[in-house]
């Protein structure tokens, strides 16, 4: 099957490797859809939880063409996607309960084969079947299940008033769940451009543009259009110097999530005296396991739109021309079609 294989951080080819063969408990999806991430940006640098080689790609659907011999919840021709987590079951935090802490946390895309190839297996247990949803919509599941983590991690107070920092497909998302769960006013704050009147569309009561070079611009705004803060302030752009910005926008009592993929050797300055004066909350939300059932009814009841976010879909021979075109910050969300 063609397949992209990165032998090593920012080495990849479009190249031949031999199908999958199944497991008794796995299913083989000929892949039809698969999202780019930025996540697949940090992956390609050689950072998040990247190893090597490895076939890149966590948000994929398509069609199952082989079962495994136990395999009795699904057959040849099901249209299905995949929660792209694989846990161990059986490491402290597995045994605790608290399973996406799995000290062998696998991550199909990340340090296990995934979705940017023709054919991908992966355990049944993982696997869901999809009706109202065309593959091109089904890439965004992966991301609503790791948004609604995000929420089960922030548990909005009915009534609350949220700042999201980052509009991009993910933060779109997201803040299309806050609106129905808990955000009585939404404001996000970002750079002009698609990505802005999207967001603006779908979800936000108020948008904001940030200028990268003069972060002054959108401080003076939020602070004299909100002088007491939000109950919520959220970074959904994985910029540091977003990130330790955030205290000065929270209410006394608010609190601060951390949800993009912020480089690992990054630090920030928070005040102490803040944290303890203003009783501040940060929390980190990472990831998902688990989510995709409530992601999939979401999506599937038309409940949360991601039919306009996908702005592009690009064979898979093209990927490092979908890149490109993600580095370059163009259209919100790029599919990755294999055939
Ligand atoms: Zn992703
Ligand atoms: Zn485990």
């Amino acid at each position: 099957m063609k397949a992209i294989v990165y032998s090593s951080p920012g080495k990849f080819k479009y190249t031949d490797v031999p199908k999958p063969t199944v497991k008794s408990d796995e299913v083989l999806i000929q892949i039809k859809s698969c999202g780019l991430c930025r996540t697949d940006i940090h992956i390609h640098e050689g950072h998040f939880i990247a190893k090597f080689p490895l076939i890149n790609g966590h948000e994929f659907a398509g069609i199952v063409e082989e079962v495994g011999e136990k395999v009795q919840d699904f057959k040849v021709g099901d249209r299905v996607l995949a929660d792209n987590t694989e846990l161990c079951g059986a490491c402290y935090f597995c045994r605790n309960n608290q399973p996406l802490y799995c000290e062998n946390f696998v991550s199909h895309g990340c340090n296990c084969a995934g979705g940017f190839a023709e054919y991908v297996a992966i355990k049944a247990k993982k696997v869901f079947k999809i009706k109202n949803l065309s593959f091109r919509e089904a890439v965004m599941v992966e991301p609503t299940a790791c948004a609604i983590h995000g929420l089960d991690i922030i548990k909005a107070r009915p009534g609350s008033e949220v700042l999201l920092f980052g509009a991009g497909p993910t933060g779109n998302i997201l803040a299309q769940l806050l609106k129905q769960n808990g955000a009585a006013y939404l404001t996000v704050a970002a750079p002009p451009g698609i990505k802005l009147d999207l967001i603006k569309k779908l979800a936000a009561d108020e948008i904001v543009p940030v200028d990268k070079k003069d972060y002054s611009k959108h401080e003076r705004t939020l602070i004299t259009s909100h002088p007491k803060g939000f109950d919520i302030v959220i970074d959904a752009t994985g910029v540091p110097q977003l990130l330790s910005e955030t205290p000065k926008y929270a209410k006394v009592g608010g609190q601060i999530i951390a949800y993009g993929v912020y480089p690992e050797e990054s630090n920030i300055i928070v005040k102490p005296y803040d944290i303890f004066k203003r009783e501040l909350t940060i929390k980190g939300s990472f990831a998902q396991t688990h989510c995709f059932g409530r992601a999939l009814l979401y999506l599937e009841n038309k409940q949360i739109k991601v039919d306009q976010l996908i702005t592009h879909e690009i064979h898979l021979k093209d990927y490092g021309k979908a890149l490109k075109i993600m580095k370059e910050r163009q259209g919100v969300k790029i599919a990755i079609i294999p055939s």
